[in-house]
């Protein structure tokens, strides 16, 4: 078994609505990102590829690319997912946690975990959504954008 843990910072900008775990959730912001900026997906395939040893996020995904702008983050997830595959190895379960001062993702966290473990073919059983604020603290207190947490682990086929 392997261990892998991911994080991922967007910034607010303008806008209407933000993506997390792949669920549009009306907002007073938008996020800032070449793609549709989820930062939970996007520390999720981070911490995938580091339980795998392939690397970040970046070197898979570039923000240079302009295949990915505006891209769904679900396609870096399932991209991801065949790596993991060719490399003999399954999703145990995943652990992503939100740090933001708003939106509350409290009406949202069972379709969020839903999501979540669907895209990652596992029951949501074992896939957990946490949220917490910074208590008004830092970048994330002053609601300049979101942080996300991915711990997931890992087995051979
Ligand atoms: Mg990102």
């Amino acid at each position: 078994m392997r261990v892998g843990s991911g994080i991922d910072v967007h910034a607010f900008g303008p806008g209407d609505c933000i993506m997390l775990g792949g669920v549009r959730i009306a907002h007073s912001r938008g996020i800032v990102a070449h793609s549709d900026g989820d930062v939970l997906l996007h520390a999720l395939v981070d911490a995938l590829l580091g339980a795998a040893g392939l690397g970040d996020i970046g070197q898979h995904f570039p923000d240079s690319d302009p295949r990915w702008k505006g891209a769904d983050s679900a396609r870096f997830v399932s991209a991801t997912l065949q790596l993991l595959e060719q490399a003999g190895q399954r999703v145990i379960n995943a652990d992503l946690t939100l740090l933001a001062e708003a939106p509350k993702i409290g009406p949202w966290r069972e379709s969020i975990r839903g999501n979540v473990a669907r895209l990652l073919g596992l029951p949501p059983a074992c896939v957990n959504i946490k949220a917490t604020t910074t208590e008004h603290l830092g970048f994330v207190g002053r609601s300049e954008g979101l942080t996300a947490m991915a711990t997931v682990l890992i087995d051979g086929r």
